[in-house]
């Protein structure tokens, strides 16, 4: 084959852009990839995930904005795999697939009450402070000015993320790109009380430590730990003598629990050794009944069977992102993501021909942003150590693709469209005093995405 091989990515989040950043890097194989999106903007989780207030994290954006911009990738938005087009339409246009489409769906606490009004996903409340297009703007609008005690149930990044805007000023978020009618809002947010609940220990949660001590500097916001909290038995005191982030955390929230309230309005409360067992409410969610756990010796709990309630009106549940199935893929079920061989998809046990996958959705959703971009080049090693036995695409001309497209009518967004969102955002923003703000409404990017000039 002397053509380039003609690659599809599937998701633009990190481990997409790193999959396509690779595949043009080299010189070995000429490669012309297609990075698409269900979205009509890139970048998955770094703009719908990463706390808007984490600017600096957020800013990697602007290195994967580079490599849409590199000669070989194009950015096709507004394109939904499995819907729109399906996986058997891809093999027609391209020799290689990458499934790199992240997993952004929440896991479930199973407990009684859990679908009450006022408990929400992490997923969906972070979807709507980050201004994705899907997020369900009239329930937060409804639920956080109504509110006046918040549980948030999970001891991760993620839970932390979700505490500290809902602890923070509007002052303290008015220079991040949130969409305005987010901070008009929180503006509006009458919580005082929140309450995040970890079933293990101090010991035992996942927090980075820098994430952490965010929570101890809120300007209107006292951090409390109780000391019956900090509870270490053996397996914990040999996590923290072994592993020093585990021991940074410990010495943060021990300092905590040493603090007396100062009087701010807030109050962020952190429960260590609580696990929500029933949410109880009318017709709204009134407050969450906790059962204190106690250490099994092994790095887990057991429950101690004294329960207590925690007013909450309401509840953001942060246990955790799942992966879903999409078209034809194979997945496996209990692990929620796309099994392989060193990234190469498999078929009970057999590699499948031209379909390759990197990212969250190969490894589960765990690591920073930085490990997608390891994870993605192995797997692009793979393709291209295969280059010589892909499955030759029937019409592996570019616009041969864009043509099947428009024959379909589906208007996709392509890089010059980005960018001119990407321009309109940034307009938006500096009208307002800020870098950036997020078009939110999916009507309007694809309006700004169509005034390219
Ligand atoms: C709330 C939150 C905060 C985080 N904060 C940090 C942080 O501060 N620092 C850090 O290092 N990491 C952070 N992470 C982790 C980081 O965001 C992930 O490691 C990374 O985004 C995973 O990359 P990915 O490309 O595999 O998936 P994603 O980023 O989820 O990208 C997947 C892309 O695929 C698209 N897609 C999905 N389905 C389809 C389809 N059918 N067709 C076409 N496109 C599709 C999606 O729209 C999305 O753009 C955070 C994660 C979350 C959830």
């Amino acid at each position: 084959m002397t053509r380039p091989r003609r690659v599809a990515v599937i998701g633009s989040g990190p481990s997409g852009i790193y999959a396509a950043d690779a595949l043009v890097s080299q010189s070995e194989v000429p490669v012309s990839v297609d990075v698409i999106d269900r979205l009509p903007v890139p970048f998955g989780l770094v703009r719908y995930g990463v706390a808007p207030d984490h600017m600096s994290i957020r800013s990697v954006r602007d290195t994967l904005n580079k490599v849409l911009d590199k000669p070989g990738v194009r950015f096709i938005g507004n394109l939904e795999i499995g819907s729109d087009v399906s996986v058997a339409d891809l093999h027609a246009y391209f020799d290689a697939i990458i499934f790199t489409y992240g997993a952004s769906r929440d896991r479930r606490l199973g407990i009684p009450g859990e679908d009450l009004d006022g408990s929400v996903a992490a997923t969906d409340f972070v979807a709507w402070y980050c201004g994705h297009p899907d997020a369900d703007r009239e329930t937060f609008e409804r639920l956080v000015p109504t509110a006046t005690s918040a549980v948030v149930v999970g001891v991760g990044n993620v839970a932390v993320d979700v505490t500290r805007v809902l602890a923070k000023t509007v002052g303290e978020l008015d220079h991040t790109d949130m969409p305005q009618h987010v901070l008009d809002t929180l503006g509006r947010s009458q919580v005082a009380d929140i309450h995040l609940l970890g079933r293990r220990g101090p010991a035992q949660a996942t927090f980075t430590t820098k994430e952490l001590r965010e929570l101890g500097e809120l300007l209107d916001a006292d951090v409390i730990v109780r000391p019956e909290d900090l509870a270490f038995d053996e397996a914990s005191q040999a996590a923290i003598a072994q592993d020093k982030a585990i021991a940074r955390n410990v010495e943060v929230i021990r300092e905590w629990s040493t603090r007396t309230p100062t009087g701010k309005p807030r109050r962020v409360h952190v429960h260590f050794l609580a696990r929500p067992v029933e949410l109880r409410g009318d017709d709204r969610v009134r407050e969450v009944v906790v059962e204190r756990t106690e250490l099994d010796g092994s790095g887990g709990v057991t429950g101690t069977g004294q329960l207590t309630a925690i007013p909450a009106d309401l509840v953001v549940r942060s246990v955790g992102y799942r992966g879903t199935a999409i078209d034809s893929v194979p997945f496996d079920e209990r692990g929620n993501v796309i099994p392989h061989a060193d990234g190469r998809v498999q078929r009970e046990g057999t590699t499948v021909a031209g379909e390759y996958v990197a990212g969250w959705i190969k490894r589960g959703p765990t690591g920073i942003i930085g490990t997608n971009k390891k994870d993605a080049t192995a797997t692009v090693a793979s393709l291209l150590a295969d280059a010589g036995a892909l499955p030759a695409a029937a019409h592996p001309e570019p616009a041969a693709f864009d043509a099947f497209l428009a024959g379909r009518g589906i208007e996709v967004v392509p890089t010059a469209g980005w960018q001119s969102i990407d321009r309109a955002e940034q307009a938006l923003g500096q009208s307002r005093g800020r870098d950036r703000t997020t078009i939110h409404d999916r009507a309007e990017l694809l309006q700004q995405a169509r005034s390219t000039g």
